[in-house]
């Protein structure tokens, strides 16, 4: 039995955790903070209740592997998980509005044809076809095996279509942004490619070819609705991590991974103690000051990119009932997807942004059916370059996405009792990621530039677990980075992958 040190009490974290203590080692969770669940958080107020980080589940499979590895009671019997249907409804800047049915091709070509005319649906559907491909030749390797030196999936698995054009040279998209230009040819698909993209804070001008995976994984495994909220989740994985005996001790930040011999032997937390450990997993973004030098480069390639975004959240608390019939994810497009992408990946304000509404029938996320709780979530640059502590600042890009959102929802402004805000700068504090930048998934492609560093570092015994790790950001993601974790420590070097 080995003593292990867990830094952060994040999905990835958790997932890492309640892994090791089944495996029989002598798990401890340090978390900075008061709670559990890192950007899994949820605001509540007079009976309105608001996630504040994600807000949709996809491939739950990677949460009920761990639920069923970890436990008798599987992930269904500790939440309830709905399919939502329509998966998303997409109002685009000309005006035309289409509502794409959950996890069905046959659905979703329909209504793509009867809102942008005959061949969308079809031309949407080959390129989900595209991506299927990108996600096959990538799942196990991005996925489902840790990132090992040497054989970086750095080459981008989409089969671009090869397009002839007459008196110059044939070409092929190798970014998302071009695969909605020269193989979606329709400005409305393009949009509703670069809305995902920028949903993961990718920007689609530079994100691989194989960000078309994204769309694909959410339109073929489907969107998942956890009652309650997405903390449940978080709420369920602490329980199982209490009941497979992992402690925890909260307010308690790590500030150093202490060093000896050459590996990773404890934690040294802010009150100035010390515990000792035979392995230590981080969980958190992997800053400099908290890392021993010989743990090596920890950045990851991605490091020396752009500033990563950040979310800026505004939970309405409206009075009037939720019309029957109402769509839990609606997408409000911006008329200028160019100068949205400049203003987010430069470092500055979006006059326009992409807004995502949600509206989830949860009678437990309201006072009454008198009242509804709808969330405004847009992709914004990080706190730093953009100073998101600036009251009139929030404010002022607060009414922006409302005013967005009333497209959405009729009568919007008259309903608001009222709204508040959270912002990266909020996401800093929760999380520890600096600037409250949001990781996106790990993607192959462009010479590796989107993959994160990999769960071991070079340091033996020390582990990086969680969105800032392999295989990337997002609960699934992150899920499965406990998974590797967990391979690692117990199978050693050997470890090939968790399926
Ligand atoms: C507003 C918002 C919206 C999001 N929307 C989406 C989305 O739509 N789709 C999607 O896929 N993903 C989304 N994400 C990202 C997703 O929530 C995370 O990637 C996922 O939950 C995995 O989190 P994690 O394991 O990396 O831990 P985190 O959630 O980052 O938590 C890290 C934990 O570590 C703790 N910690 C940090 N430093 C220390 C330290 N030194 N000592 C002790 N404890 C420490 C923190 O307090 C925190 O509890 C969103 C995130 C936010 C904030």
């Amino acid at each position: 039995m080995a003593r292990i040190a867990v830094i952060g009490a994040g999905t990835g974290a958790m997932a890492a955790a309640v892994r090791l203590a089944v495996a029989g080692h002598r798990v401890t969770v340090y978390e900075r903070s008061g709670t559990y669940g890192g950007s899994l958080g949820r605001h509540a107020r007079d009976g309105f209740v608001f996630d504040t980080g994600p807000s949709l589940l996809h491939l739950p499979a990677v949460y009920r592997d761990l639920f069923v590895k970890t436990g008798k009671e599987p992930l269904e019997r500790c939440v309830t998980l709905t399919q939502v249907d329509p998966a998303s409804r997409h109002l685009f800047a000309d005006g035309t509005a289409v509502s794409l049915p959950d996890a069905s091709r046959a659905g979703v070509v329909g209504a793509l044809d009867r809102a942008l005319g005959e061949g969308a649906g079809t031309r949407w559907a080959e390129f989900l076809d595209r991506a299927g491909t990108a996600w096959d030749r990538s799942r196990r390797p991005l996925l489902e095996e840790p990132l090992r030196d040497g054989d970086a999936p750095v080459r981008d698995p989409y089969p671009a279509v090869r397009q002839r054009r007459l008196l110059r040279p044939a070409r092929q998209a190798t970014t998302l942004a071009q695969i909605g230009a020269w193989e979606l040819a329709d400005p409305r698909l393009a949009a509703l490619l670069d809305g995902y993209a920028l949903s993961y804070g990718l920007d689609p001008r530079r994100a691989p070819a194989a960000a078309a995976l994204l769309p694909y994984m959410e339109q073929t495994f489907g969107s998942w609705y956890v009652s309650g909220g997405m903390r449940e989740l978080a709420g369920a994985l602490y329980e199982r991590c209490v009941l497979r005996r992992v402690s925890f001790v909260f307010d308690a930040e790590v500030v150093r991974v202490a060093e000896k011999d050459g590996r990773a032997a404890g934690v040294e937390l802010a009150d100035g103690t010390y515990a000792d450990a035979d392995h230590v997993v981080l969980g958190a973004q992997p800053r400099p000051e908290l890392m021993p030098s010989q743990a090596g480069e920890t950045g990851g390639p991605a490091a020396g990119r752009a500033a990563v975004p950040g979310r800026f959240v505004v939970m309405l608390s409206l009075h009037g009932a939720r019309e029957a019939g109402a769509v839990h994810r609606t997408v409000v497009h911006c008329e200028d997807r160019a100068a949205e992408q400049d203003a987010v990946f430069g470092g500055r304000v979006a006059g326009v942004p992409t807004v995502t509404v949600l509206r989830p029938d949860d009678p437990s996320t309201r006072p009454d059916e008198a009242h509804e709780a709808v969330t405004l979530t847009a992709t914004v640059a990080p706190q730093g370059p953009v100073d998101w502590t600036d009251p009139a600042l929030r404010e002022r890009f607060a009414d922006v996405l409302t005013g967005r959102a009333a497209r959405a929802v009729p009568g919007l402004r008259e309903r608001v009792l009222r709204a508040e805000v959270r912002t990266p700068a909020d996401t800093a504090a929760e999380t520890g990621a600096a600037g409250g930048s949001v990781p996106a998934p790990a993607l192959a492609g462009a010479a590796g530039a989107f993959l994160r560093p990999g769960n071991r570092t070079a340091l033996s015994g020390l582990y990086l677990a969680g969105g800032w790790a392999h295989p990337g950001g997002g609960p699934p993601h992150a899920g499965m980075s406990g998974a590797l974790v967990a391979g690692l420590v117990v199978e050693g070097d050997g470890f090939r992958g968790s399926r």
